[in-house]
């Protein structure tokens, strides 16, 4: 992280501090609206925001934009919360735009004494068709020359309550001719009759995100204010609003677009996301194959997977669509250094070890993990009967199958090297048991010339008698299709993968017995799982993070 290069934002702010502005005046927000859980392209805006409050030592608060009541709620407010904690960043201070509303409501009626506002009360469809074309000017509102007293008595009235929504709104008087058609005369309030999460029914005018936004920013001293490039033609009307309300000697925040990051097999937008729960094709907002923040974390996902992914991807000025691969990359380096190893089965056939004594168990050395020294050690039980997967074993096999077979010797992990004997089938040939004999002198670590011996494959396996059934939930893409979101014509739901859970029940190494909600561990041989919080004092539930490697056909 350190040796990288400038992104354009950080140029943007060094050529700022190179001109003369002051370093400690820098200052960021991060500014998610309470509508919906954070994703994954949140997630990039996140650390983008906090990551520069690190590098130059600034402070960043987390602004709710919560200037919409009919779709905003605690409930996503708690959880953006938590999500930004998860990802180990810390806010300097939690502020919300509604503290804002009566400076805003202030600054407004100024803005009617000046003249530079008005309330418009047609329907919207005729300010829609007076907007003109990028082409042709647009048209004057037939109330766009109200006198200051009848515009100060109608938006008060509009703030009391006195009015039904949609009769009246407040619009800035700019320029019905701009080539920007957002100048044309932009709508500051609207009237929405519904409480809000915070101020209850104190208000019953909202103000307009390009008007809210940019005041925020100011009021907050906000320095840069970064957002998606789909505002890029917003800026010119941040600018305008500012322009009214700027006093000399304070910090004049200055907008900047970099490009919105989505993700390959996933849709990255709250209002989709929402479809995807509301309709139950998924869990919830939380659910593992959820491109959410929760829904990573419940997946296993590190946080410093995720953080380590925003630096790789930097930050774009087009947006492109990032291939989910990357992200899954950066999981396994993260889960490598820091997930214990463990042996569990997922697809078991039993097999007995014919010369090791019935009822005789013992206890072998494991290592936790050989990336990490500190791990350490643990013990798992072996015994007569274990459990291997079915895909380890073939009756006879070439030489190129490194697995067990009858004649061939293989090493069972941390164990002992076997050799395949026999198997037992039932009467359709299936078969039940698989039959092997155990070198007594060849245990794991014992130093003794059988132990060296080069065998081929090494097994994971898990004794019988102790291994602990657990249930396994194992993901696929929740879209089958590359860009769910890309085509206009077709609804990203079209694009569902059918298929996308399989719930199977997996036999574990006693040592996971007693494996809390959120643990991550490497299964050998198999991927990364984590303990899934549904789990309970009658049942373990993991869910599979990732595989050992990428094995997705591009
Ligand atoms: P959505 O469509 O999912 O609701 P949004 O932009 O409306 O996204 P906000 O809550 O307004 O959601 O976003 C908070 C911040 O996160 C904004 O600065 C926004 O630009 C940024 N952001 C949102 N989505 C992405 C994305 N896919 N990539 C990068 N930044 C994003
Ligand atoms: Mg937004
Ligand atoms: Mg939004």
């Amino acid at each position: 992280t350190e040796e990288r290069s400038l992104n354009f934002i950080e140029q943007i702010i060094e050529e700022d501090l190179s001109k003369g502005f002051p370093k400690e005046g820098l200052r960021f927000r991060f500014p998610p609206e309470p509508n919906g859980y954070l994703h994954v392209g949140h997630a990039s805006s996140i650390c983008l925001n906090f990551g520069l409050g690190l590098r130059y030592n600034a402070p960043v608060n987390l602004r709710f934009d919560d200037t919409n009541p009919a779709k905003e709620e605690q409930e996503y407010v708690d959880a953006i919360k938590r999500d930004i904690e998860w990802l180990g960043y810390t806010w300097d201070k939690e502020l919300y735009a509604s503290d804002y509303f009566q400076e805003l409501y202030d600054w407004a009626v100024a803005f009617i004494k000046r003249g530079i506002a008005y309330i418009d009360s047609q329907s919207s469809e005729d300010m829609a068709k007076q907007k003109g074309t990028p082409s042709t000017p647009g048209t004057d509102s037939p109330y766009r020359n109200r006198s200051v007293e009848e515009n100060l008595a109608l938006f008060e009235g509009m703030k009391n309550g006195k009015f039904a929504e949609g009769t009246h709104v407040l619009r800035a008087k700019i320029d019905m001719s701009s080539s920007n058609m957002l100048m044309r005369d932009p709508i500051m309030y609207r009237i929405i009759n519904k409480p809000h999460h915070r101020t209850g029914n104190k208000w019953h005018i909202y103000p307009m995100y390009d008007w809210a936004h940019g005041e925020s920013d100011y009021l907050e001293g906000v320095s840069h204010s970064l957002c998606t490039l789909e505002f890029m033609m917003h800026r010119e009307l941040y600018d305008w609003f500012l322009d009214q309300v700027y006093t000399e000697g304070k910090t004049r925040p200055k907008q900047r677009e970099f490009a919105r990051r989505n993700l390959s097999h996933t849709v990255v937008s709250k209002r989709k996301l929402l479809q995807l729960v509301q309709e139950k094709y998924v869990t919830g907002w939380d659910d593992p194959r959820m491109s959410t923040i929760s829904g990573m974390r419940r997946r296993g996902y590190p946080p410093m997977a995720i953080r380590s992914f925003a630096d790789t991807i930097g930050i774009a000025k087009r947006t492109n669509l990032v291939d989910v691969s990357v992200l899954e990359f950066c999981v396994r380096e993260e889960l490598n250094k820091t997930a214990p190893r463990v042996m569990a089965v997922l697809d078991p056939v039993k097999l007995i070890i014919t010369n090791y004594p019935e009822g005789q168990e013992e206890w072998l050395e494991a290592e936790n993990n050989p990336e990490d020294e500190s791990a350490g050690f643990r013990e798992v039980p072996f015994s007569r009967e274990l459990y291997i997967e079915q895909e380890d074993f073939k009756e006879s096999a070439n030489s190129k199958f490194f697995r067990l077979s009858i004649g061939k010797e293989v090493r069972l992990k941390n164990a002992y090297i076997i050799k395949g004997e026999g198997v037992v089938k039932d009467e359709a040939g299936n078969i039940l048991e698989i039959h092997a004999t155990y070198d007594p002198d060849s245990k794991s670590g014992s130093g003794t010339e059988a132990s060296m011996r080069k065998v081929k494959g090494t097994l994971h396996w898990v004794s019988v008698p102790h291994a602990v059934k657990a249930e396994v939930r194992i993901y696929d893409r929740l879209f089958s299709h590359e860009n769910p979101d890309g085509d206009k014509e077709v609804d990203f739901k079209e694009y569902i993968n059918p298929d996308s859970l399989h719930i199977i029940n997996g036999y574990l190494e006693p040592s996971l017995k007693s494996a809390e909600a959120g643990e991550r561990f490497q299964f050998q041989r198999l991927g990364y799982f984590c303990v899934d919080k549904d789990t309970n004092a009658e049942q373990l539930v993991f869910n599979k993070t990732v595989g050992l490697r990428d094995t997705w056909a591009k």
